[in-house]
């Protein structure tokens, strides 16, 4: 059976999958995952669903996405309950996510009267564009951020008149199956929005071959969206990556040194360095550099590592215990660390490591609570060192110096930066990596286009 996350029944069936609670080792209950006959049924119900939430009216279906933000609304704390104990999130940071999906939802509402084409003058008659939903849009997701990254998919999708089939990450697929729920309680027609749980390699691949699926959202690794983007150009089927990163925080001795070191414990630690955005790499100017360290020790130090139920608590554990072995093994030269809880639960403390420009560590992503710190010369030097990765997803300039923000931040070849903050996502802001790190944007005023094609027609006059 397939577990409902509102029920308690756990039952293993072929192919599925034991969900264990980060922060504890305990079992959560099993989860069977789609086979191919299964997700090629599920694309078929998507397709026919297809020909009708295309013609549903442009108010009618934002209504639908309008009553779909409001049931997340009213699951708040319960979606957040379920994110915390199947991805270990802390319940802020899980509660923060159900409202991002809220919101997300709200803003898609607001598209599908916006889809306007354009009229274009030509002689002899007019010309107008149309704004055509893609048909059926395959959502990959990852384990990190369950629910928000699900969303900047599928809503848009569906506010474009497109039906969606998601996979989540077999790891962590409980929200995403309640989110499954409230659409049909919303009153989101059959077939129109459908998650299958399952496994990359059969159900992500499968989206990637059927015919039907027109688009695939993927958001996961650099390695997988490769393939993937292999597998798509064999139908030149659509794609939107949303891949690594290893973001520079990039601090000048003009900054406010206490500022910039307070801040840069969580713009890397955050979610458990779990996160696409972590800036992992902290660039200090030379001249500032052990002052810097000085003021970011007790910083680390003081990040609250611990039971991510309890509100009080920063960090929480990692995903699994795989994933902690793999962030090991990143890690060298250790100038200092913050804490974490014994016993049970895939914990690792907050990590300080001192790199060169070449150490794998200064290159690769962690995807863990480990950052590497590395000095810079002068701006010419910090924007060849922050470019120096394959990857360009995000990153922060701390200076006082207006110009040089903007100098810098023009500079580095990354899709969200912010200045003398760590801010990298808002729904109404479009987002997405340069190089490595991804192609095409989320979110955003243009969000629901990327679910469209363009039409043209010519009528003679
Ligand atoms: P992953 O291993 O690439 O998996 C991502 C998703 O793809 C999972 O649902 C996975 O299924 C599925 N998948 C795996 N192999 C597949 C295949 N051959 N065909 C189709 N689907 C396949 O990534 P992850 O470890 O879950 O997530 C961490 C990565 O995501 C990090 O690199 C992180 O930077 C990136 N990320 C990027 C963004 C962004 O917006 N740029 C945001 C968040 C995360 P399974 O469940 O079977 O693994």
């Amino acid at each position: 059976m397939r577990r409902s996350p509102t029920g308690s029944a756990c039952v293993a069936l072929n192919d599925s999958k034991t969900l264990i609670n980060p922060a504890n080792e305990r079992e959560i209950c099993v989860v069977e995952g789609y086979s191919v006959a299964e997700t090629d049924a599920a694309i078929d119900r998507a397709q026919q669903a297809f020909s009708t939430w295309r013609e549903v009216t442009p108010g009618d279906r934002a209504r639908l996405l309008r009553r779909f933000a409001s049931a997340v609304d009213g699951d708040i704390e319960n979606l957040a309950r379920i994110e915390v104990e199947n991805s270990g999130h802390t319940v802020g940071n899980a509660r923060w996510e159900a409202g991002n999906v809220r919101d997300v939802l709200d803003f898609a509402a607001g598209m599908p009267e916006r889809l306007h084409g354009k009229q274009i003058p030509v002689a002899g008659g007019i010309d107008v564009t149309f704004a055509e939903p893609l048909g059926v849009v395959g959502v990959i997701a990852p384990w990190n951020f369950p629910m928000p990254i699900a969303s900047w998919g599928f809503a848009p999708a569906l506010a474009a008149g497109n039906t969606v089939v998601l996979k989540p990450a077999e790891l962590t697929p409980l929200t995403a199956l309640r989110l499954q729920e409230l659409a049909r309680e919303a009153g989101i027609p059959e077939g129109v929005f459908q998650v299958l749980p399952g496994k990359g390699s059969i159900v992500g691949e499968r989206f990637v071959t059927h015919p039907a699926v027109r688009k695939i959202v993927f958001t996961g690794s650099t390695e997988v969206g490769k393939r993937i983007m292999a597998g798509c150009a064999e139908q030149v089927k659509r794609v939107t990556l949303e891949l690594g990163g290893k973001s520079a925080n990039i601090v000048f001795a003009d900054s406010d040194l206490d500022a910039a070191a307070t801040a840069a414990p969580m713009g890397a630690f955050d979610n458990a360095g779990q996160d696409c955005c972590a800036r992992s790499r902290i660039l200090v100017q030379r001249n500032v550099f052990d002052r810097f360290l000085e003021r970011l020790e007790p910083a680390v130090r003081n990040v609250r590592v611990g039971d991510p139920t309890n509100a009080e608590n920063e960090m929480g554990p990692l995903i699994s215990s795989e994933h902690r072995d793999r962030v090991a093994g990143y890690v060298g030269d250790v100038a200092f660390t913050g804490s974490s809880p014994d016993g049970p639960g895939y914990w690792y403390p907050p990590t300080v490591v001192l790199a060169g420009r070449n150490d794998r560590i200064a290159q690769e992503e962690v995807f863990g609570p480990v950052v590497a710190v590395l000095p810079f010369d002068d701006e010419a030097d910090a924007i060849s060192l922050a470019n120096a990765t394959d990857y360009g997803l995000s990153g922060s300039i701390w200076t006082s110096d207006v110009g040089r923000a903007l100098r810098v931040a023009r500079g580095v070849e990354s899709g969200n930066l912010s200045v003398n903050s760590h801010s990298s996502v808002r729904y109404w802001t479009p987002f997405g990596g340069f190089r490595q790190s991804g192609l095409g944007r989320e979110l955003g005023p243009d969000a629901a286009l990327a679910f469209t094609e363009t039409k043209n027609v010519f009528i003679a006059t």
